[in-house]
């Protein structure tokens, strides 16, 4: 077992394009494993490739619960084929630790991609835990993070600051928030008079 660096916000290899995987050789194979490892021991459910500073196409996803054997799954080059529907949920990140905040996605997706054997698969995920770290860990093979599909930016810069991970300071931030739920409330439109 070989635990790898977790590379957290805001190292730039986060915000890079990884590159296609043409050969599925041993090296891979081991990054892959190393990758899981390090997932699991870090209580994650997902993890990108360049979460440990390789910029590559690759991701381990498994959403077994605590009480279910382990049921990992690697993808490969994997790519999104359809995708429809929409659902907001809690989001966390191995490369934000401590951060949660609410992230809009597709509802269902069907995805590509190939095994560590080579061969192409493609995978259906819908409402489920599943489907949405298929499309959080594929963001970030194409340097995207979950900070910029946040429903509320507001509340995702209160997060990010709340665990140190910028300078924003957090009184202020706490106070545009709870005023920007009053506006919410405000701006509710009322039932329409008969
Ligand atoms: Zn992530």
């Amino acid at each position: 077992m070989a635990l790898l660096k977790l590379r957290y916000y805001p190292d730039p290899v986060l915000k890079k394009k990884a590159g296609k995987i043409t050969i599925i050789d041993s090296s891979v194979r081991k990054l892959a494993q190393d990758m899981l490892d390090t997932m699991y021991k870090s209580d994650g459910v997902g993890l990108a490739a360049p979460q440990v500073g390789v910029s590559k196409r690759i991701m381990v996803i498994d959403v077994a619960g605590e009480d279910e054997p382990a049921k990992p799954i690697v993808f490969i080059n994997p790519e999104i084929l359809e995708r429809d529907g929409a659902m907001v949920g809690q989001e966390g990140c191995l490369s934000f630790p401590d951060v949660f905040f609410e992230v809009e996605r597709a509802s269902r997706v069907v995805v590509k991609f190939q095994n560590l054997q080579g061969q192409s698969l493609k995978l259906t995920a819908e409402n489920n835990l599943l489907c949405r770290a298929i499309q959080h860990e594929i963001d970030h093979l194409d340097g995207k993070l979950f900070i910029d599909q946040a429903v509320s930016p507001l509340k995702a810069d209160l997060e990010l600051a709340k665990a140190g991970l910028t300078d924003d300071n957090v009184e202020e931030l706490t106070q545009k928030v709870e005023s920007q739920s009053l506006t919410i409330k405000l701006e509710k439109p009322q039932p329409a008079m008969k």
